[in-house]
């Protein structure tokens, strides 16, 4: 998941793919490439399988999402089928709801189980698999989740407010659920252009048709799951 301010600076909004799967940026570092949903829909619709055991195969999956989440400034959660890994293991940047302050560093997740989830609410929801594409869904603000820390140890946690929004979000990749599969409609989704004063201005998607530069190539497998139509 990503936030939005940063999306406004044109570099952003220009981002493309990076060529090669892994980058290798410096010993014990590794970026992937974030998988785009247009470029690779498939991808992230698959779902994702449980660890059967904790190992060398966890521990590099937790530490290339850290390390890819990390080479983001604007990225606050990562799931691994966004970097082609169909596992389930997650990171988060808690504390990305308080404006101003600088997010937690990644925190990872592994076999993630929601026990409870609570206070539905509207927020603010973007995904670094759609660069320039914001929007409004319904997420539970409180959730309850159980699964293994980033060594392997039992893990209870509970997560509030928009950090709880960040955990949901994430939890759906494992389960192919995209943001704008939560989006009511398409008017839900929206793209940030600068007005002719450079202020950020939301255009709905139905507004900015062939603007979004993140359109799929392919026919959406969202609307075939009733999703709106991109
Ligand atoms: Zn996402």
């Amino acid at each position: 998941m990503k936030l939005d301010h940063a999306a406004w600076a044109p570099n952003r909004l220009g981002h493309r793919r990076a060529t090669g799967r892994i980058r290798e940026v410096k010993e014990k570092m590794t970026i992937r490439s974030i998988v785009l949903y247009r470029d690779d829909p498939e991808t992230l619709r698959k779902v994702s399988e449980p660890f059967q055991a904790f190992g060398p195969e966890a521990r590099r999956l937790i530490r290339d999402l850290k390390d890819t989440l990390n080479a983001h400034q604007d990225g606050i959660g990562l799931a691994a089928p966004q970097i082609s890994v169909h596992k389930r293991a997650i990171v988060v940047r808690e504390g990305a709801g308080v404006e101003g302050a600088e997010p937690e560093p990644p925190m990872a997740i592994v076999n993630p189980e929601i026990i409870q989830a609570s206070n539905p609410k509207r927020d603010f929801d973007g995904c670094l698999s759609f660069p320039g594409l914001y929007g409004e869904t319904v997420r539970p603000h409180a959730i309850h989740l159980r699964g293994l820390d980033e060594e392997g140890r039992p893990l209870k946690r509970r997560f509030e407010g928009f950090d709880a929004v960040v955990v949901h979000h994430e939890i759906d990749h494992l389960d192919g659920i995209l943001f704008i599969d939560r989006a009511r409609s398409a008017e839900d989704l929206y793209i940030i252009e600068l007005d002719e004063d450079g202020q950020p201005l939301r255009v709905p998607l139905p507004a900015a048709v062939g603007r979004w530069q993140g359109e799929p190539r392919v026919s959406s497998s969202a609307s075939a799951r009733g999703g709106p139509t991109l």
